[in-house]
């Protein structure tokens, strides 16, 4: 087996009311999709173990983390901002969230697996040290690539981000941390809007207008992504999954097509073959339309397995 689908049942149970769209019904429509496209059995399964204190302080505060703790409530919901708001499930839900990277980094470290798909929720990538954004409470993939480097010692992790959505929380946790090449494509003008006064030099960030589509994005992923990542030949490759620029993802105003995931993932699995024996692990983030999403992700996951 060489892709490990890792996902937990509290991330079904977290939700956020009837209208809002980072709802359980993802993690469902991805679930159907592996099945009826017959991916599912040849991937294995694993549940995620729940990270601890310890794995979330190294990206957050504790500040923030009792926050969380005092705001989750027993029973019904409590609101952090209008977007993003807890029920009794959200905190067990992120903390399983939060796990599911270290336990794919562990097996495949121990030859396991190369790669691996995080399919959780809530999703991590506008989690700040000391705040929950944009859907999200604690940074699963931060809180993954802090674990890996400091277990394993990597002295270059790359982080992709290609959700429609600038990944700010990210960036913030390793801005100008010289251990870190970060490269995103985003959709500028939208939510968080928030744009890191001070990039360092290895946040390599391209914002893009509304509608582009799929020739742009691989022409950036050649043209200004490859070069920086074959000089910094990452030892490790984490990705930001959110496929909310897809053409049909009511959230975003791109014009992504499940092609373009392929290619991409295709791209960044070559990429591993050669500099980071293969290893990748990547979270799902954003992608609120459930058929685009189940096929999305579905054609990923495929790239990732080489099926
Ligand atoms: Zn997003």
């Amino acid at each position: 087996m060489q892709t490990l689908y890792i996902t937990h049942p509290e991330c079904r149970l977290h939700e956020m009311g009837d209208w809002h769209p980072e709802s359980p019904f993802r993690l469902d429509a991805i679930n159907d999709h592996l099945i009826s496209s017959g991916l599912q059995g040849l991937l294995e399964e694993r549940e995620a173990l729940p990270a601890t204190e310890v794995d979330i302080l190294r990206v957050h505060s504790s500040k923030h983390l009792e926050y969380l703790r005092k705001m989750s409530p027993a029973e019904g919901y409590a609101e952090l901002d209008p977007d993003t708001i807890m029920n009794p499930h959200t905190l067990s839900a992120a903390f399983a969230a939060a796990g599911a990277g270290i336990v794919a980094v562990d097996a495949i470290m121990k030859n396991e697996a190369h790669t691996a798909f995080c399919s959780v929720r809530p999703p991590g990538h506008h989690a700040r040290p000391g705040q929950a954004m944009g859907f999200c409470f604690f940074n699963n993939l931060a809180i993954t690539v802090a674990y890996t480097l400091e277990k394993y010692g990597f002295k270059r992790i790359a982080i992709i981000d290609f959700d429609v959505h600038h990944g700010n929380g990210t960036e913030e946790m390793f801005n100008s941390d010289a251990r870190i090449l970060m490269c995103s494509i985003y959709q500028d003008a939208i939510f968080p809007n928030v744009y890191a006064q001070n990039a360092g030099s290895n946040m390599v960030n391209i914002g893009v207008p509304a509608n582009t589509g799929g020739e742009t994005l691989r022409d950036i992923v050649e043209t200004r992504w490859m070069p920086q990542l074959e000089d910094f030949q990452p030892e490790f490759i984490f990705v930001s999954a959110g496929f909310d620029g897809h053409r049909d993802d009511m959230l975003g105003g791109l014009n992504m097509h499940e092609s373009d995931y392929a290619w991409i993932t295709e791209r960044l699995v070559k990429l591993a073959d050669r500099t980071a024996g293969g290893r990748i692990v990547s979270f799902l983030e954003g992608g609120y339309d459930l058929s685009a999403l189940g096929r999305s992700v579905a054609v990923h996951i495929k790239a990732l397995a080489k099926l």
